[in-house]
């Protein structure tokens, strides 16, 4: 399933349900996804310029040689994300314990290079690799990075400079930091991330998803879509809900309202995070749709268009063999077993 959002109503604005093909990839299918969704755009002549995906170069390239016109940009939120796996392991040596509370930093840093680099790819890379000077308590690099000569925060006072956990330059976590950061794929990459854009809402909607259709379960290609099609229902018609407020009585008459917040310690960052409590959802759209069925019912109006998809009956990279075939490897296995003993 592929869908797009968007990034101002938040709202689902396309989806594409694909069968998984045989001993391929998700990869292609990704970039297949992308393409069905740009369809519908296209057939409504709606202008795109700029998209949002995740890490797919298979899709870069494809939007590069067919829809060069398109901006692509890639997920503030993923890139963040795998940068931060690649630290968290190497925090288990005692040499560089120090990088725990680098960690989070880091993926911050990403955000804020992407949000403050103007469009200019070269800053952005130069605002990224000055971290590596930085996290050593040096934060003039005037020579090396002409972009960005010097970090933008103040000045630290040397009590401020006192608490922080400052890496010694060419120390075992340094020299791994220093490889995470300047990993040369990533580089390479990043002019994806002049444009900030993160799809952390697109999240919420796959939870959704599972809602309506749960992984564990098999659907047939068409109820797959149509269960897809609920989940954007039920996206749309309740996405942007206010944040709940709990009225209290302070006098007769008088009321205060206090936002209603959850507080969740995230396992990965261990860090406590507070997090809105929304209005109830609203389910309407489920009881315009029974009305919508009852409605063509009664006045016996049968619209039911049911598309007729030819679908593998399984998604094994290899060709299932016979029966019998399948019965005596079998057979064969146990004989071998019951040898052993
Ligand atoms: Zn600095």
């Amino acid at each position: 399933m592929h869908l797009c959002q968007s990034p101002s109503s938040k709202k689902v604005v396309a989806t594409s349900t694909i069968q998984c093909e045989k001993g391929r990839g998700s990869s292609p299918l990704e970039v297949k996804g992308f393409i069905n969704c740009l369809e519908q755009f296209d057939k409504d002549s709606f202008p795109i310029s700029t998209v949002a995906t995740d890490r797919n170069r298979q899709l870069a390239k494809w939007l590069r040689e067919e829809r060069p016109e398109i901006e692509h940009t890639y997920d503030l939120w993923h890139f963040s994300k795998n940068i931060k796996s690649k630290l968290r392991p190497l925090i288990k040596s005692k040499k560089r314990k120090v990088l725990e509370g680098w960690i989070k930093p880091v993926g911050n840093h990403l955000f804020w290079c992407s949000e403050n680099c103007e469009g200019d790819p070269v800053k952005l890379i130069q605002m990224w690799l000055s971290l590596l000077h930085h996290v050593t308590n040096r934060h003039k690099f005037s020579k090396k990075y002409p972009n960005y000569p010097k970090c933008a925060h103040k000045r630290y006072t040397k009590e401020e400079s006192l608490k922080k956990k400052w890496i010694v330059k060419d120390s075992p976590a340094y020299v791994a930091l220093e490889k995470v950061i300047c990993n040369k794929t990533n580089l390479k990459e990043m002019h994806h991330l002049t444009n900030p854009y993160h799809t952390g809402s697109v999240e919420s909607f796959n939870s959704l998803i599972n809602m309506y259709a749960p992984k564990r379960q098999e659907f047939s290609l068409n109820v797959m879509d149509a269960r897809v099609k609920l989940a954007v229902l039920d996206h749309n018609c309740n996405v942007g809900r206010k944040q709940s407020v709990i009225k209290r009585k302070i006098k007769i008459g008088a009321e205060i309202g206090e936002k209603k917040w959850k507080f969740q310690c995230s396992r990965l960052s261990k860090d406590w995070v507070a997090k809105e409590v929304k209005v109830p959802k609203s389910y309407q759209f489920s009881n315009n749709l029974m009305l919508e069925v009852m409605r063509r019912k009664a006045s016996n109006v049968v619209e039911i268009h049911v598309a007729v998809v030819e679908t593998p009956a399984n998604i094994a990279p290899i060709e299932r063999p016979s029966t019998s075939e399948i019965i005596s490897k079998r057979e064969r296995l146990s004989r071998f077993k019951r040898d052993d003993i």
